[in-house]
């Protein structure tokens, strides 16, 4: 058992709306969307951040893009487009130290990244 903030949704701690499940791989509604799709994919695996990622965690972190593409399609943003981003550390934005990748869409995005 950890303090992680994720890993509480994962354990059903804390609710969310979750929107794929499967045994390595969670996904759920981000509480303060920034996007009309707003969406965490998180490997259930406790990972600090990408800085942190193992040689063993490649697998992972490959699906984790095939099920970004399943969970657009459902969402109907896969053929407009979308971003995925993944915050990583102080400089990178990282909130909550759980490896998350954000699903944005549904809106055109601007091109600025910083
Ligand atoms: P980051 O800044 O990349 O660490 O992103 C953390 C994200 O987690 C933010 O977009 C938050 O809105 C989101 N978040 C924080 N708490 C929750 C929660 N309880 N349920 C869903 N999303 C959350
Ligand atoms: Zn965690």
């Amino acid at each position: 058992m950890n303090d992680c903030l994720f890993c509480k949704i994962i354990r059903r701690e804390i609710p969310s709306t979750i929107v794929y499940e499967d045994e390595e791989i969670l996904a759920f509604k981000d509480i303060h969307p920034v996007t009309p799709v707003h969406i965490l994919v998180i490997p259930k695996k406790h990972i600090t951040s990408l800085a942190e990622l193992q040689k063993e965690d490649e697998a992972v972190v490959g699906r984790i893009y095939t099920v970004i593409n399943e969970i657009a399609k459902k969402e109907g943003i896969f053929e407009k487009g979308f971003r995925v981003i993944v915050n990583c550390g102080e400089d990178g934005g990282q909130e909550v130290k759980h490896l998350h990748f954000h699903l944005l869409g549904g809106k055109k995005l601007g091109v600025k990244i910083a």
